[in-house]
């Protein structure tokens, strides 16, 4: 495809099969098979998307290694690029639209209708599913074989996607997409998470629990609100400094910590925190979370646990001091709402996310899966 043909009024709606490099998750625990691919044309309510850049999540990195999905499938969904076709029943977006791609939703469902997409009816299907809930097609092949598709409407490691409207949020085109991929997914969780799902409230502390992506978008976004004090627990020395540049009061290492509940308490200048945020998925971490908040405290848990762990603490500690708890998906955002909320932080010098970020020419994709896997990059962004 040539900017040419994309421009002319003509083809904006063509039927045609395109030609698209994608990076293919063929088994668990494999490299991603970067190949050709054919693409279909948008259907009424989809959009034709060719990516500039997508950031890689913690949970592309869990469905390739684990985390039932269909495969052969192509992951990814932080996707960020430009509108190159759009279906007929699509009316809030133009070919040559700057787009940030972010979860799939029904639309339809009283959560999708009350505002509340995260916890669409359909959440599932329509984001780990791989095809078309209507008719469990997909618009990705190869060979003529089917290639699913469709990972958070969008499968994103391809330089064309699939989206649809609902999950597709225009920005300005003087913005850099290969900076606010992430804001589709990983940012918008760990933002969220502190300005909807917990509504952390000025003058109140908070303890961060991990500072990958999701964690230190909490301590940017506490800051934001004006939390005090915001403190971290981090193993890696690197994370523990950056957490403080972007806000954090104070950093504390778990592995040379004896007690860290104790260590928490004594940074947080009041004997525990208001709010706390579980980004480990680790119930030992969750348990100390728990220990150190305090009466009508919230905490809020987004890392994903092992499958068969019960909650790490008993119904009488979290009655007595009327503590909640909040399991958080995609930090309770709407992406059309929230979105151009952290793009505006983002202009505003508020939400620093280029911090977080290291690039990767998609070529390299296996290199970025590789940091996000291991920890040694916070946010790999690869670029097309
Ligand atoms: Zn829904
Ligand atoms: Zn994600």
């Amino acid at each position: 495809m040539t900017t040419a043909l994309a421009d002319s009024p003509t083809l904006q709606n063509s039927t045609a099969v395109r030609k698209a490099r994608a990076a293919l998750a063929r088994r668990q625990q494999a490299p991603l098979a970067v190949e050709d691919i054919d693409i279909a044309a948008p259907r009424d309510d989809e959009i034709l998307v060719r990516m500039v850049a997508t950031g890689i999540c913690h949970t592309d990195v869990v469905c390739a290694n684990g985390f039932p999905v269909p495969m052969p499938i192509v992951l990814g969904h932080e996707g960020a690029g430009v509108v190159e076709a759009v279906g007929a029943g699509v009316h809030d977006l133009a070919v040559g639209d700057h787009v940030l791609l972010s979860f799939n939703s029904c639309g339809a469902c009283p959560n999708c209708r009350s505002h509340e997409p995260a916890y669409c009816h359909q959440f599932m299907g329509l984001n780990f599913g791989g095809v078309r809930l209507e008719d469990g097609s997909s618009p990705l092949s190869q060979h003529g074989e089917k290639v699913h598709g469709q990972f958070f409407g969008q499968s994103s490691f391809a330089t064309l996607a699939i989206a649809r409207s609902v999950n597709a949020v225009k920005v300005d085109k003087s913005l850099p997409l290969d900076v606010l991929a992430p804001l589709g997914c990983g940012i918008q969780t760990g933002a969220g998470a502190v300005m909807n799902s917990l509504k952390v409230r000025a003058g109140r502390s908070l303890a961060v629990f991990g500072c990958g992506a999701v964690g230190l978008s909490a301590v940017m976004a506490a800051k934001v609100v004006g939390a005090a004090p915001v403190v971290v627990v981090e193993p890696s020395a690197e994370r523990r400094a950056l957490a403080l540049e972007l806000g954090a009061a104070h950093a504390i290492d778990p592995t040379r910590t004896d007690d860290v509940a104790a260590a928490l308490r004594a940074a947080s200048g009041g004997g525990g925190f208001d709010y706390a945020l579980d980004t480990s998925g680790i119930p030992a971490v969750m348990k100390t979370a728990v220990d150190v908040l305090l009466p009508n405290g919230m905490l809020g848990l987004i890392g994903i646990p092992p499958p068969d762990a019960p909650m790490p603490m008993s119904i009488m500690e979290i009655y007595v001091r009327g503590l909640g708890v909040k399991c958080i998906v995609e930090g309770d955002a709407e992406p059309k709402v929230f979105i151009p909320k952290l793009v505006a932080l983002y202009q505003a010098g508020k939400l620093p996310v280029d911090r977080l970020i290291r690039k990767y020419p998609f070529e390299k994709i296996n290199e970025a899966f590789a940091a996000a896997a291991g920890g040694s990059v916070v946010k790999p962004v690869v670029t097309f």
